[in-house]
Protein backbone atom coordinates (compact mmCIF):
# COMPACT_ATOMS: atom_id res chain seq x y z
CA UNK A 1 0.00 0.00 0.00
CA UNK A 2 0.75 3.37 -0.64
CA UNK A 3 3.08 5.54 1.86
CA UNK A 4 1.19 8.67 1.49
CA UNK A 5 -0.70 9.68 -1.31
CA UNK A 6 -1.25 13.41 -2.68
CA UNK A 7 -4.45 14.58 -3.48
CA UNK A 8 -4.24 16.86 -7.02
CA UNK A 9 -7.77 19.04 -6.54
CA UNK A 10 -9.21 20.93 -4.09
CA UNK A 11 -12.87 21.48 -2.12
CA UNK A 12 -15.23 18.23 -1.00
CA UNK A 13 -13.22 15.89 -3.44
CA UNK A 14 -10.44 16.73 -2.10
CA UNK A 15 -11.86 16.46 1.86
CA UNK A 16 -13.58 13.09 -0.18
CA UNK A 17 -10.21 11.38 -0.88
CA UNK A 18 -8.40 12.43 2.79
CA UNK A 19 -11.36 10.69 4.32
CA UNK A 20 -10.58 7.81 2.55
CA UNK A 21 -6.91 8.12 3.06
CA UNK A 22 -7.56 8.43 6.73
CA UNK A 23 -9.85 5.07 6.47
CA UNK A 24 -7.17 3.19 5.12
CA UNK A 25 -4.81 4.50 7.22
CA UNK A 26 -2.50 6.39 4.81
CA UNK A 27 -1.05 9.78 5.20
CA UNK A 28 -2.44 12.64 2.93
CA UNK A 29 -1.42 15.76 1.21
CA UNK A 30 -3.07 18.71 0.58
CA UNK A 31 -1.91 20.26 -2.28
CA UNK A 32 -3.04 24.05 -3.02
CA UNK A 33 -2.91 27.79 -4.58
CA UNK A 34 -2.17 31.30 -2.38
CA UNK A 35 -6.32 31.51 -2.58
CA UNK A 36 -6.91 28.48 -0.88
CA UNK A 37 -4.51 28.77 2.48
CA UNK A 38 -7.74 28.52 4.32
CA UNK A 39 -9.62 26.16 2.66
CA UNK A 40 -11.01 22.93 4.66
CA UNK A 41 -8.96 20.15 2.76
CA UNK A 42 -5.72 22.31 3.13
CA UNK A 43 -7.13 22.05 7.38
CA UNK A 44 -8.08 18.26 6.97
CA UNK A 45 -4.92 16.94 5.42
CA UNK A 46 -1.84 15.51 7.18
CA UNK A 47 0.65 17.64 5.47
CA UNK A 48 0.14 20.55 2.79
CA UNK A 49 2.12 22.12 0.14
CA UNK A 50 1.39 26.09 -1.81
CA UNK A 51 1.74 24.69 -5.36
CA UNK A 52 0.82 28.42 -6.62
CA UNK A 53 -1.20 31.26 -7.16
CA UNK A 54 -4.65 31.44 -7.57
CA UNK A 55 -5.25 30.91 -11.28
CA UNK A 56 -5.85 27.35 -11.36
CA UNK A 57 -3.93 27.00 -14.33
CA UNK A 58 -0.49 28.37 -12.65
CA UNK A 59 -1.54 25.90 -9.46
CA UNK A 60 -4.17 23.17 -9.76
CA UNK A 61 -3.37 22.18 -13.24
CA UNK A 62 0.68 22.93 -12.91
CA UNK A 63 1.80 19.76 -14.16
CA UNK A 64 5.76 20.53 -12.58
CA UNK A 65 3.88 22.38 -9.30
CA UNK A 66 2.03 18.73 -8.77
CA UNK A 67 5.11 16.82 -9.41
CA UNK A 68 7.74 19.28 -7.39
CA UNK A 69 5.14 18.55 -4.46
CA UNK A 70 5.45 15.06 -4.52
CA UNK A 71 8.80 14.83 -4.83
CA UNK A 72 9.43 17.79 -1.93
CA UNK A 73 6.37 15.45 0.28
CA UNK A 74 7.60 12.08 -0.47
CA UNK A 75 4.63 11.21 -1.66
CA UNK A 76 4.31 7.96 -3.73
CA UNK A 77 0.64 8.10 -5.61
CA UNK A 78 -1.52 11.16 -6.88
CA UNK A 79 -5.03 10.77 -6.54
CA UNK A 80 -6.37 13.40 -8.94
CA UNK A 81 -10.19 13.59 -7.71
CA UNK A 82 -12.67 14.76 -10.91
CA UNK A 83 -11.69 17.60 -13.00
CA UNK A 84 -8.28 19.43 -13.04
CA UNK A 85 -6.30 17.09 -13.97
CA UNK A 86 -8.24 14.05 -13.63
CA UNK A 87 -8.09 12.95 -17.47
CA UNK A 88 -5.41 14.56 -18.53
CA UNK A 89 -3.03 11.59 -20.03
CA UNK A 90 -0.07 13.79 -20.70
CA UNK A 91 -0.13 14.08 -16.76
CA UNK A 92 -0.90 10.74 -15.91
CA UNK A 93 2.55 9.70 -18.44
CA UNK A 94 5.00 12.30 -16.89
CA UNK A 95 3.56 10.90 -13.51
CA UNK A 96 4.00 7.61 -14.14
CA UNK A 97 7.26 8.59 -16.17
CA UNK A 98 8.45 9.97 -12.03
CA UNK A 99 7.82 6.53 -10.46
CA UNK A 100 4.86 7.81 -8.87
CA UNK A 101 1.40 5.79 -9.49
CA UNK A 102 -1.64 7.57 -10.57
CA UNK A 103 -4.56 6.26 -8.65
CA UNK A 104 -6.98 6.11 -11.86
CA UNK A 105 -6.52 4.22 -15.38
CA UNK A 106 -3.70 4.16 -17.91
CA UNK A 107 -2.87 6.96 -19.84
CA UNK A 108 -3.65 4.89 -23.01
CA UNK A 109 -7.22 4.51 -21.74
CA UNK A 110 -7.76 8.27 -20.78
CA UNK A 111 -6.56 9.32 -24.30
CA UNK A 112 -8.69 6.47 -26.04
CA UNK A 113 -11.68 7.67 -24.39
CA UNK A 114 -10.86 11.59 -24.21
CA UNK A 115 -11.12 11.95 -27.93
CA UNK A 116 -14.98 11.53 -28.34
CA UNK A 117 -14.52 9.56 -32.17
CA UNK A 118 -12.18 7.84 -30.65
CA UNK A 119 -14.37 6.29 -27.90
CA UNK A 120 -17.63 5.97 -30.03
CA UNK A 121 -15.15 3.73 -32.13
CA UNK A 122 -14.29 1.90 -29.48
CA UNK A 123 -17.26 1.94 -27.77
CA UNK A 124 -19.01 -0.08 -30.98
CA UNK A 125 -15.60 -2.47 -31.32
CA UNK A 126 -16.52 -3.56 -27.42
CA UNK A 127 -20.11 -4.04 -28.56
CA UNK A 128 -21.48 -0.94 -26.34
CA UNK A 129 -24.58 0.22 -28.46
CA UNK A 130 -24.30 4.27 -29.82
CA UNK A 131 -25.78 7.11 -30.71
CA UNK A 132 -26.46 6.48 -35.14
CA UNK A 133 -23.79 9.14 -36.53
CA UNK A 134 -21.33 10.34 -38.72
CA UNK A 135 -18.78 7.24 -39.21
CA UNK A 136 -15.20 10.02 -37.36
CA UNK A 137 -15.25 13.68 -38.02
CA UNK A 138 -17.27 15.42 -40.56
CA UNK A 139 -14.83 17.84 -42.13
CA UNK A 140 -17.24 19.83 -44.66
CA UNK A 141 -20.60 21.49 -44.52
CA UNK A 142 -21.71 18.99 -48.02
CA UNK A 143 -20.31 15.96 -45.65
CA UNK A 144 -22.86 17.51 -43.13
CA UNK A 145 -25.83 17.71 -45.28
CA UNK A 146 -25.18 14.33 -46.34
CA UNK A 147 -25.20 13.15 -43.42
CA UNK A 148 -28.38 15.27 -41.96
CA UNK A 149 -30.30 14.09 -45.15
CA UNK A 150 -29.01 10.25 -44.23
CA UNK A 151 -29.97 9.85 -40.46
CA UNK A 152 -32.60 12.17 -40.71
CA UNK A 153 -33.01 15.77 -38.55
CA UNK A 154 -32.58 17.06 -36.11
CA UNK A 155 -29.21 16.40 -35.81
CA UNK A 156 -27.07 17.40 -33.05
CA UNK A 157 -22.92 18.85 -34.30
CA UNK A 158 -20.74 17.35 -31.12
CA UNK A 159 -16.93 19.19 -30.60
CA UNK A 160 -14.65 15.76 -31.46
CA UNK A 161 -12.47 16.94 -28.53
CA UNK A 162 -15.29 18.31 -26.37
CA UNK A 163 -16.85 18.31 -22.77
CA UNK A 164 -18.14 20.15 -20.43
CA UNK A 165 -21.59 20.55 -22.64
CA UNK A 166 -19.93 22.90 -24.96
CA UNK A 167 -19.45 23.06 -28.74
CA UNK A 168 -22.44 21.05 -29.13
CA UNK A 169 -25.34 22.40 -31.95
CA UNK A 170 -28.76 21.37 -32.85
CA UNK A 171 -29.88 21.55 -36.78
CA UNK A 172 -33.34 20.48 -37.00
CA UNK A 173 -33.51 21.06 -40.81
CA UNK A 174 -30.91 21.18 -43.33
CA UNK A 175 -31.50 25.03 -44.06
CA UNK A 176 -29.94 25.13 -39.79
CA UNK A 177 -26.93 23.12 -40.50
CA UNK A 178 -24.68 25.51 -42.04
CA UNK A 179 -24.91 27.95 -39.38
CA UNK A 180 -25.32 25.32 -36.63
CA UNK A 181 -22.09 23.42 -38.39
CA UNK A 182 -20.07 26.49 -38.36
CA UNK A 183 -20.80 27.88 -35.03
CA UNK A 184 -20.03 24.12 -33.56
CA UNK A 185 -16.56 24.15 -35.34
CA UNK A 186 -15.48 27.75 -34.19
CA UNK A 187 -17.02 26.91 -30.46
CA UNK A 188 -14.92 23.93 -30.49
CA UNK A 189 -12.05 25.51 -31.73
CA UNK A 190 -12.17 28.58 -29.08
CA UNK A 191 -12.94 25.61 -26.34
CA UNK A 192 -10.63 23.52 -27.43
CA UNK A 193 -8.16 24.57 -30.05
CA UNK A 194 -9.72 21.71 -32.41
CA UNK A 195 -12.41 22.28 -34.22
CA UNK A 196 -12.99 18.63 -35.68
CA UNK A 197 -16.98 17.88 -35.47
CA UNK A 198 -18.80 14.99 -35.54
CA UNK A 199 -22.64 14.37 -36.13
CA UNK A 200 -25.46 12.21 -34.32
CA UNK A 201 -28.99 11.69 -34.47
CA UNK A 202 -30.43 14.04 -31.86
CA UNK A 203 -32.75 12.33 -29.72
CA UNK A 204 -35.92 14.15 -28.66
CA UNK A 205 -36.52 12.79 -25.37
CA UNK A 206 -33.52 10.75 -23.53
CA UNK A 207 -33.15 10.20 -20.50
CA UNK A 208 -29.06 10.80 -19.23
CA UNK A 209 -28.23 7.50 -17.75
CA UNK A 210 -24.79 6.31 -16.77
CA UNK A 211 -23.24 3.22 -15.65
CA UNK A 212 -20.81 3.06 -13.01
CA UNK A 213 -18.05 0.40 -13.96
CA UNK A 214 -14.34 -0.58 -12.18
CA UNK A 215 -11.74 -2.52 -13.94
CA UNK A 216 -8.95 -4.37 -11.64
CA UNK A 217 -6.38 -3.62 -14.09
CA UNK A 218 -6.18 -7.29 -14.54
CA UNK A 219 -8.78 -8.03 -16.66
CA UNK A 220 -11.80 -7.94 -14.10
CA UNK A 221 -14.46 -5.67 -14.35
CA UNK A 222 -17.47 -4.84 -12.22
CA UNK A 223 -20.82 -2.86 -13.04
CA UNK A 224 -22.51 -1.14 -10.02
CA UNK A 225 -25.45 -0.26 -12.04
CA UNK A 226 -26.90 2.99 -13.61
CA UNK A 227 -27.23 6.80 -12.18
CA UNK A 228 -30.34 9.28 -13.49
CA UNK A 229 -28.53 12.17 -13.99
CA UNK A 230 -31.18 13.75 -16.41
CA UNK A 231 -32.18 16.74 -14.95
CA UNK A 232 -29.25 18.88 -16.22
CA UNK A 233 -29.27 22.42 -16.74
CA UNK A 234 -26.74 23.96 -19.74
CA UNK A 235 -25.92 20.26 -19.87
CA UNK A 236 -24.73 20.36 -16.37
CA UNK A 237 -26.11 18.15 -14.36
CA UNK A 238 -27.90 19.46 -10.78
CA UNK A 239 -29.69 16.15 -9.55
CA UNK A 240 -28.93 12.80 -9.68
CA UNK A 241 -30.16 9.29 -8.66
CA UNK A 242 -29.78 5.86 -7.94
CA UNK A 243 -30.94 3.34 -9.01
CA UNK A 244 -32.94 5.02 -12.35
CA UNK A 245 -36.57 5.40 -12.04
CA UNK A 246 -37.19 4.07 -14.97
CA UNK A 247 -34.44 1.05 -15.68
CA UNK A 248 -35.70 -2.23 -14.83
CA UNK A 249 -33.72 -4.95 -13.23
CA UNK A 250 -33.68 -7.41 -16.50
CA UNK A 251 -32.11 -3.56 -18.78
CA UNK A 252 -29.57 -3.06 -15.51
CA UNK A 253 -28.19 -6.47 -15.81
CA UNK A 254 -27.82 -6.38 -19.67
CA UNK A 255 -26.73 -2.82 -20.22
CA UNK A 256 -24.39 -3.68 -16.91
CA UNK A 257 -23.23 -6.64 -17.77
CA UNK A 258 -22.12 -5.53 -21.52
CA UNK A 259 -20.04 -2.55 -19.72
CA UNK A 260 -18.60 -4.94 -17.33
CA UNK A 261 -17.59 -7.04 -20.13
CA UNK A 262 -16.41 -4.48 -21.97
CA UNK A 263 -13.91 -3.18 -19.84
CA UNK A 264 -12.69 -6.44 -18.82
CA UNK A 265 -11.58 -6.22 -22.55
CA UNK A 266 -10.25 -3.58 -22.43
CA UNK A 267 -7.99 -4.17 -19.26
CA UNK A 268 -9.02 -0.81 -17.56
CA UNK A 269 -8.13 -0.10 -13.91
CA UNK A 270 -10.27 1.56 -11.81
CA UNK A 271 -13.16 3.46 -11.32
CA UNK A 272 -15.21 4.55 -14.69
CA UNK A 273 -18.48 6.08 -15.95
CA UNK A 274 -20.05 4.54 -19.47
CA UNK A 275 -22.56 7.32 -19.92
CA UNK A 276 -25.79 6.46 -22.53
CA UNK A 277 -29.09 8.19 -23.74
CA UNK A 278 -31.81 6.33 -23.23
CA UNK A 279 -34.90 6.44 -25.23
CA UNK A 280 -37.52 3.85 -25.40
CA UNK A 281 -35.72 1.32 -24.19
CA UNK A 282 -32.47 2.03 -25.65
CA UNK A 283 -29.21 2.69 -24.66
CA UNK A 284 -26.66 4.49 -26.70
CA UNK A 285 -23.71 5.64 -25.76
CA UNK A 286 -22.14 9.08 -25.62
CA UNK A 287 -19.29 9.20 -23.39
CA UNK A 288 -16.94 7.37 -21.32
CA UNK A 289 -15.45 9.20 -18.44
CA UNK A 290 -12.31 8.10 -17.31
CA UNK A 291 -12.84 8.89 -13.54
CA UNK A 292 -14.84 9.15 -10.01
CA UNK A 293 -17.90 11.21 -11.13
CA UNK A 294 -19.34 14.18 -8.41
CA UNK A 295 -22.22 11.83 -8.12
CA UNK A 296 -20.34 8.83 -7.14
CA UNK A 297 -22.05 8.95 -3.69
CA UNK A 298 -25.51 7.91 -4.96
CA UNK A 299 -23.79 4.66 -5.84
CA UNK A 300 -21.78 4.52 -2.98
CA UNK A 301 -24.71 4.55 -0.93
CA UNK A 302 -26.99 1.87 -2.67
CA UNK A 303 -24.15 -0.34 -2.86
CA UNK A 304 -22.61 0.43 0.77
CA UNK A 305 -18.82 0.95 -1.00
CA UNK A 306 -16.31 3.28 -0.56
CA UNK A 307 -15.47 3.83 -4.35
CA UNK A 308 -12.06 5.99 -3.45
CA UNK A 309 -11.21 2.78 -1.29
CA UNK A 310 -11.69 0.54 -4.20
CA UNK A 311 -9.74 2.79 -6.56
CA UNK A 312 -6.99 3.40 -3.90
CA UNK A 313 -7.19 -0.41 -3.84
CA UNK A 314 -6.90 -1.22 -7.63
CA UNK A 315 -3.99 1.35 -8.11
CA UNK A 316 -1.85 -0.36 -5.25
CA UNK A 317 -2.15 -3.93 -7.07
CA UNK A 318 -4.54 -5.29 -4.86
CA UNK A 319 -7.31 -6.74 -6.57
CA UNK A 320 -11.44 -5.24 -6.03
CA UNK A 321 -13.11 -6.14 -2.56
CA UNK A 322 -16.24 -7.62 -4.33
CA UNK A 323 -17.36 -9.55 -6.78
CA UNK A 324 -20.14 -8.64 -9.28
CA UNK A 325 -22.44 -10.93 -7.12
CA UNK A 326 -21.60 -8.96 -4.02
CA UNK A 327 -22.73 -6.56 -5.36
CA UNK A 328 -27.08 -5.89 -4.54
CA UNK A 329 -28.49 -2.92 -4.72
CA UNK A 330 -30.32 -1.78 -0.91
CA UNK A 331 -32.98 1.38 -1.65
CA UNK A 332 -32.38 4.62 -3.26
CA UNK A 333 -30.37 7.61 -2.98
CA UNK A 334 -30.64 10.93 -4.35
CA UNK A 335 -27.58 13.71 -4.81
CA UNK A 336 -28.25 17.21 -5.38
CA UNK A 337 -25.68 19.67 -6.04
CA UNK A 338 -25.33 23.22 -4.33
CA UNK A 339 -23.77 25.74 -6.08
CA UNK A 340 -22.62 29.64 -5.32
CA UNK A 341 -24.97 30.84 -7.48
CA UNK A 342 -27.94 33.68 -7.32
CA UNK A 343 -31.33 32.47 -8.98
CA UNK A 344 -32.99 32.97 -11.18
CA UNK A 345 -29.83 33.71 -13.24
CA UNK A 346 -27.78 31.05 -11.62
CA UNK A 347 -25.02 33.47 -11.55
CA UNK A 348 -22.04 32.77 -9.66
CA UNK A 349 -22.52 34.27 -5.78
CA UNK A 350 -18.77 33.52 -3.99
CA UNK A 351 -18.62 35.37 -0.73
CA UNK A 352 -18.21 34.61 2.68
CA UNK A 353 -19.80 32.15 4.52
CA UNK A 354 -21.33 33.81 7.82
CA UNK A 355 -23.15 30.65 9.15
CA UNK A 356 -23.34 27.08 8.18
CA UNK A 357 -25.05 24.38 9.56
CA UNK A 358 -24.78 20.66 7.75
CA UNK A 359 -27.76 18.58 8.03
CA UNK A 360 -28.09 14.95 9.55
CA UNK A 361 -29.74 12.14 10.61
CA UNK A 362 -30.35 8.99 8.82
CA UNK A 363 -29.38 7.96 5.71
CA UNK A 364 -28.31 12.21 5.34
CA UNK A 365 -24.41 12.74 3.48
CA UNK A 366 -22.93 15.74 3.09
CA UNK A 367 -19.72 15.88 0.98
CA UNK A 368 -19.00 20.00 1.43
CA UNK A 369 -15.64 22.01 1.91
CA UNK A 370 -17.99 24.59 3.75
CA UNK A 371 -17.26 25.89 7.36
CA UNK A 372 -18.69 28.76 8.98
CA UNK A 373 -16.54 32.10 8.20
CA UNK A 374 -15.16 30.41 5.14
CA UNK A 375 -14.56 32.88 2.23
CA UNK A 376 -15.24 30.94 -1.36
CA UNK A 377 -12.86 32.36 -3.87
CA UNK A 378 -13.96 33.67 -7.18
CA UNK A 379 -11.27 31.56 -9.20
CA UNK A 380 -12.86 28.02 -9.45
CA UNK A 381 -15.97 26.34 -9.73
CA UNK A 382 -19.21 27.12 -8.11
CA UNK A 383 -19.81 23.86 -6.67
CA UNK A 384 -19.82 24.08 -2.85
CA UNK A 385 -21.59 21.16 -1.46
CA UNK A 386 -23.26 18.25 -2.44
CA UNK A 387 -26.22 16.59 0.00
CA UNK A 388 -27.16 12.86 -0.59
CA UNK A 389 -29.60 11.53 1.26
CA UNK A 390 -30.55 7.56 0.94
CA UNK A 391 -34.27 5.51 1.58
CA UNK A 392 -35.40 2.26 1.67
CA UNK A 393 -37.30 3.53 -1.36
CA UNK A 394 -37.22 6.35 -3.93
CA UNK A 395 -40.38 8.39 -2.01
CA UNK A 396 -38.53 7.94 1.44
CA UNK A 397 -35.37 9.42 -0.47
CA UNK A 398 -37.50 12.13 -1.66
CA UNK A 399 -38.90 12.94 1.84
CA UNK A 400 -35.40 12.87 3.62
CA UNK A 401 -34.17 15.26 1.00
CA UNK A 402 -37.03 17.35 1.33
CA UNK A 403 -36.32 17.37 5.26
CA UNK A 404 -32.54 17.39 5.15
CA UNK A 405 -32.90 20.72 2.59
CA UNK A 406 -34.78 22.42 5.20
CA UNK A 407 -32.29 21.62 8.04
CA UNK A 408 -29.78 23.35 6.02
CA UNK A 409 -28.25 26.32 6.39
CA UNK A 410 -25.54 28.29 4.53
CA UNK A 411 -25.71 32.08 5.37
CA UNK A 412 -23.73 34.75 3.54
CA UNK A 413 -24.05 33.87 -0.10
CA UNK A 414 -26.61 33.00 -2.58
CA UNK A 415 -26.75 28.86 -3.37
CA UNK A 416 -28.82 26.84 -5.60
CA UNK A 417 -30.52 25.24 -2.82
CA UNK A 418 -34.01 27.06 -3.45
CA UNK A 419 -34.35 24.90 -6.85
CA UNK A 420 -34.26 22.13 -4.69
CA UNK A 421 -37.38 23.62 -2.76
CA UNK A 422 -39.06 24.22 -5.72
CA UNK A 423 -38.58 21.02 -7.40
CA UNK A 424 -39.64 19.01 -4.98
CA UNK A 425 -43.05 20.81 -5.11
CA UNK A 426 -43.05 19.44 -9.08
CA UNK A 427 -45.26 16.22 -9.54
CA UNK A 428 -43.22 15.02 -12.52
CA UNK A 429 -39.92 14.91 -9.77
CA UNK A 430 -42.43 12.31 -7.51
CA UNK A 431 -43.06 10.86 -10.35
CA UNK A 432 -39.87 10.17 -11.87
CA UNK A 433 -41.49 11.29 -15.24
CA UNK A 434 -38.36 13.87 -16.44
CA UNK A 435 -35.99 13.91 -19.10
CA UNK A 436 -32.56 15.70 -20.10
CA UNK A 437 -34.87 18.85 -21.56
CA UNK A 438 -36.95 19.07 -18.52
CA UNK A 439 -35.85 21.17 -16.17
CA UNK A 440 -34.64 23.95 -18.93
CA UNK A 441 -38.34 23.34 -20.28
CA UNK A 442 -39.39 24.27 -16.38
CA UNK A 443 -36.63 26.98 -16.06
CA UNK A 444 -37.86 28.88 -19.28
CA UNK A 445 -41.70 28.51 -17.77
CA UNK A 446 -40.46 30.86 -15.14
CA UNK A 447 -41.57 28.02 -12.26
CA UNK A 448 -38.17 29.58 -10.01
CA UNK A 449 -39.22 33.20 -10.13
P1 LIG B 1 -19.91 16.62 -22.88
O1 LIG B 1 -18.68 15.78 -22.84
O2 LIG B 1 -19.65 18.00 -23.42
O3 LIG B 1 -20.64 16.62 -21.57
P2 LIG B 1 -21.77 14.64 -24.00
O4 LIG B 1 -21.52 13.93 -25.27
O5 LIG B 1 -21.60 13.88 -22.75
O6 LIG B 1 -20.87 15.98 -23.99
O7 LIG B 1 -23.23 15.27 -24.02
C1 LIG B 1 -23.67 16.12 -22.98
C2 LIG B 1 -25.16 16.25 -23.01
O8 LIG B 1 -25.62 16.75 -24.28
C3 LIG B 1 -25.91 14.95 -22.82
O9 LIG B 1 -26.06 14.62 -21.45
C4 LIG B 1 -27.24 15.32 -23.47
O10 LIG B 1 -27.97 16.15 -22.59
C5 LIG B 1 -26.84 16.14 -24.67
N1 LIG B 1 -26.63 15.30 -25.88
C6 LIG B 1 -25.46 14.80 -26.31
N2 LIG B 1 -25.62 14.04 -27.43
C7 LIG B 1 -26.95 14.06 -27.73
C8 LIG B 1 -27.78 13.45 -28.74
N3 LIG B 1 -27.26 12.68 -29.71
N4 LIG B 1 -29.10 13.69 -28.70
C9 LIG B 1 -29.66 14.47 -27.74
N5 LIG B 1 -28.93 15.06 -26.75
C10 LIG B 1 -27.60 14.87 -26.73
Amino acid sequence: MFDKILIANRGEIALRVIRACREMGIPSVAVHSTADSDAMHVRMADETICIGPASSTDSYLSIPAIISACEVTGATAIHPGYGFLSENARFVQIVEDHDITFIGPSAEHISMMGDKITAKETAKALGIPCVPGSAGGVATLEDAKTIGAEFGYPVIIKATAGGGGRGMKVATSEAEMEKAYRTARAEAKAAFGNDEVYIEKYLQKPRHIEIQVFGDGQGGGVHLGERDCSLQRRHQKVFEEAPGPCITPEERARIGKTCADAISKMGYRGAGTIEFLYEDGEFYFIEMNTRLQVEHPVTEYIFGIDLVREQIRVASGLPLSVTQDDLQINGHAIEVRINAEKLPEFRPSPGTISHFHAPGGLGVRMDSALYDGYRIPPYYDSLIAKLIVHGRDRPEALARLNRALGELIVDGIDTTVPLFHALLQEKDIHTGEYNIHWLEKWLAAGRLS
